[in-house]
């Protein structure tokens, strides 16, 4: 765990469709986290077959891509203490009806094949996405965050 662990955070289509970049956005700005990296994408059904490479044998597969390639999506990287876990309790439970009140999906979503967000599972998993979603690099810059101060 450090300051500087990095998680990749995404916005699925149907939550840029429903206007809720902004909210999101949000929650992990006021959670102290530092956004090193955002860009608006269409995906290709190849780019998202690569991004859920681990799921590729689930019958769900073909409908997530097709969902995930439906429309833009926000990607994005965020940084601070324990980003990948947090980020994922952020998010809440994969299932929107067992996500609490209070997280994104908790309070946003109800339908598993249409939860409005993703987030890395793992710090592993975080940098293979974050390479594969921005191969460009990320931004380095300087803040003075209060909440990172411990
Ligand atoms: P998470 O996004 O919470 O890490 P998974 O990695 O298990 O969850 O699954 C990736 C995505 O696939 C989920 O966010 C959801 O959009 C979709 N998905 C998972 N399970 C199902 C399911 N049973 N039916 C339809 N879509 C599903
Ligand atoms: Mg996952």
């Amino acid at each position: 765990m450090s300051i500087k662990e990095q998680t990749y955070i995404m916005i699925k289509p149907d939550g840029v469709q429903r206007g809720l970049v902004g909210p999101i956005i949000s929650r992990f700005e006021a959670r102290g986290f530092k956004l090193v990296a955002l860009k608006l994408v269409h995906a290709t059904p190849e780019h998202l077959q690569k991004h859920y490479e681990d799921l590729k044998e689930k019958s769900f597969f073909p409908g997530l891509i097709k969902y995930m390639a439906s429309g833009p999506v926000v990607a994005m990287v965020w940084e601070g203490l324990d980003a990948v876990k947090t980020g994922r309790v952020m998010l809440g439970a994969t299932n929107p009806l067992a996500s609490a009140p209070g997280t994104i999906r908790g309070d946003y979503a109800l339908a598993v094949g249409r939860n409005i967000c993703h987030g890395s599972d793992s710090v592993d998993s975080a940098k293979k996405e974050i390479a594969l979603w921005f191969p460009e690099g990320i931004v380095q810059y300087n803040t003075l965050l209060a909440p990172m101060i411990f």
